[in-house]
């Protein structure tokens, strides 16, 4: 268990909230305000990117869960994604847009996208995440809307977690 002191910030909680500010508002300007747009969020890391983008949202928006995990208890991706929960309504003629805290292989994100595709009878579905690590794509898959571009280093906080815990902090750190 590495212990919190040791944990460098990286990204304090009053760059957080402003950068996911604009990234709301470049949200709003694309979609209108009119439109109505789902907003599914992977749990368990985007919790806290989702919660703080959607207060600044103006459209009429509707909330949806999946769970999928593909690292498990460890600081490196499995290469597998497990869809813990991908209950998700029939979404014909919606705009959704997946939420995500961080994108690195592209594996999960790749992943979602061909299940909803296939599955759900969307409209349109883009993909909005807190960090893109663009150095360590493996799929040929990229973000619509980002707020933060990561190098490869492992971070926590804000819903990223180490072994389960940290995602509570307000802050993303990373450990020397
Ligand atoms: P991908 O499927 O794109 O390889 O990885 C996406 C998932 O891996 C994210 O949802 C997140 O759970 C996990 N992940 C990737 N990089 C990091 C990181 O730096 N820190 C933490 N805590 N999780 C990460």
């Amino acid at each position: 268990m590495k212990d919190i002191k040791d944990l460098k910030v990286l990204i304090d909680t009053d760059t957080l909230h402003k950068r996911i500010k604009i990234l709301a508002d470049e949200i709003n300007a694309f979609y209108g305000v009119e439109n109505p747009l789902t907003l599914i969020c992977i749990l368990r890391g985007a919790v806290m990117f989702y919660t703080e983008l959607a207060k600044h949202l103006k459209m009429p928006v509707k909330m949806e869960f999946v769970t999928l995990s593909s690292y498990g208890n460890s600081d490196k991706s499995s290469g597998k994604v497990k869809a813990v929960n991908l209950a998700l309504p029939d979404l014909e003629n919606q705009n959704a847009l997946i939420v995500e805290d961080i994108i690195d292989t592209g594996l999960t994100l790749d992943f979602l996208l061909k299940f909803i595709k296939t599955n759900c009878k969307v409209y349109d579905v883009k993909l909005a995440v807190l960090f893109d690590k663009k150095c360590a794509r493996k799929f040929d898959i990229e973000p619509d809307f980002y707020a933060f571009e990561m190098d490869d280093k492992f971070i926590v906080g804000f819903g990223l977690d180490y072994n389960g815990f940290y995602r509570n902090l307000n802050y993303v750190g990373y450990f020397e």
